[in-house]
């Protein structure tokens, strides 16, 4: 099953040196989940020959413009395209109100539903279940009330071993897949572990947006596969990253190594950096298995 995310926005604040806004794309199962959505998110996800109308599902971790303000103009663009299906929106309560005025006030009646989930910053909770992942919302230490989210995929169910599942009948694939024994009219077993095999573990990302360091979230991102940190500054400017509430490189290394993650992606990186590599250096410093969250990147989780 496809798990995998798409970096479409790195910067903080504001857009620069060719860098977005944050935003980024998760595909779960050929599912479409946008995580945050920085302005110029449209125009990223055309660069990277992603389809919007695909998008299914919109989380976003906070009120801070660099995370919502391509939101209004993404909704828009859908509805022009002739958008029918709902869309599902997780954010901040008041955001419903921010794109009901502007759509009030653009005097447009949207063709598709939105379907508005409030999130609540007070403590960790399960938002959404599918067939293929459910995600649970991480408190953050934020200036305003902040969420990230994790991603964890449920189990799935054992994979048809090909070569053998050819010669029986699809009758028979549902049980097997299940780890269920099956017996034919003939009294002949088939046994599930002899024509399938396990499923892929399940994965998990974590999503870390806006934060300064915290240990009250690392109960819920312990052990995740994949972590996405911020760093927005570097540890000469800890006082700075204190005083905004955001984290620096080094600190995020080490949220990574305390909670186990397997691998850690950085980005929403100040203006004041032109270039990245030290900032990756100094993660890395404290952990190793540490990539650039830039535009255009896509990880396998
Ligand atoms: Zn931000
Ligand atoms: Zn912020």
């Amino acid at each position: 099953m496809k798990f995998e995310v798409t970096i479409l926005g790195s910067s903080s604040a504001t857009p620069v040196f060719n860098r977005n806004p944050s935003a980024q794309l998760l595909n779960c199962n050929e599912k479409y989940y946008l995580i945050d959505c920085g302005e110029g998110t449209q125009q990223q996800l055309t660069k990277y020959n992603l389809k919007a109308a695909r998008i299914d599902y919109i989380f976003i971790s906070h009120l801070h413009g660099d995370h919502y303000f391509g939101l209004i103009g993404l909704l828009s663009s859908l509805h022009l395209n002739g958008r029918i299906k709902p869309i599902q929106i997780f954010g901040p309560k008041a955001l419903l109100e921010i794109l009901e005025i502007q759509f009030k006030y653009s005097d447009t009646l949207l063709r598709y539903p939105i379907e508005f989930f409030p999130i609540e910053a007070d403590e960790s909770r399960q938002i959404f279940e599918n067939s293929d992942v459910i995600v649970k919302t991480i408190i953050l230490n934020h200036r305003i009330p902040t969420t990230g989210f994790i991603f964890i995929q449920k189990q799935r169910q054992r994979k048809l071993i090909k070569d053998k599942a050819d010669k029986i009948p699809m009758a028979y694939y549902t049980a097997l897949k299940k780890g269920m024994d099956v017996e034919l009219p003939d009294g002949e077993i088939l046994r599930s572990e002899d024509y399938t095999m396990p499923a892929d573990l399940p994965k998990s990302y974590a999503y870390c947006s806006d934060t300064m360091y915290d240990e009250r979230y690392f109960p819920i991102i312990k052990n995740c596969d994949t972590l996405y940190h911020e760093t927005t500054f570097m540890h000469d400017l800890l006082d700075r990253a204190n005083e905004t509430h955001h984290t620096t490189a080094l600190q995020a290394g080490e949220v990574a190594k305390i909670v186990g993650a397997k691998k850690l992606l950085i980005g929403h990186f100040s203006s004041r950096y032109k270039t990245l590599q030290m900032i990756l250096e100094e993660t890395q410093s404290v952990f190793e298995n540490t990539e650039l969250a830039i535009e255009g990147r896509t990880f396998q989780l």
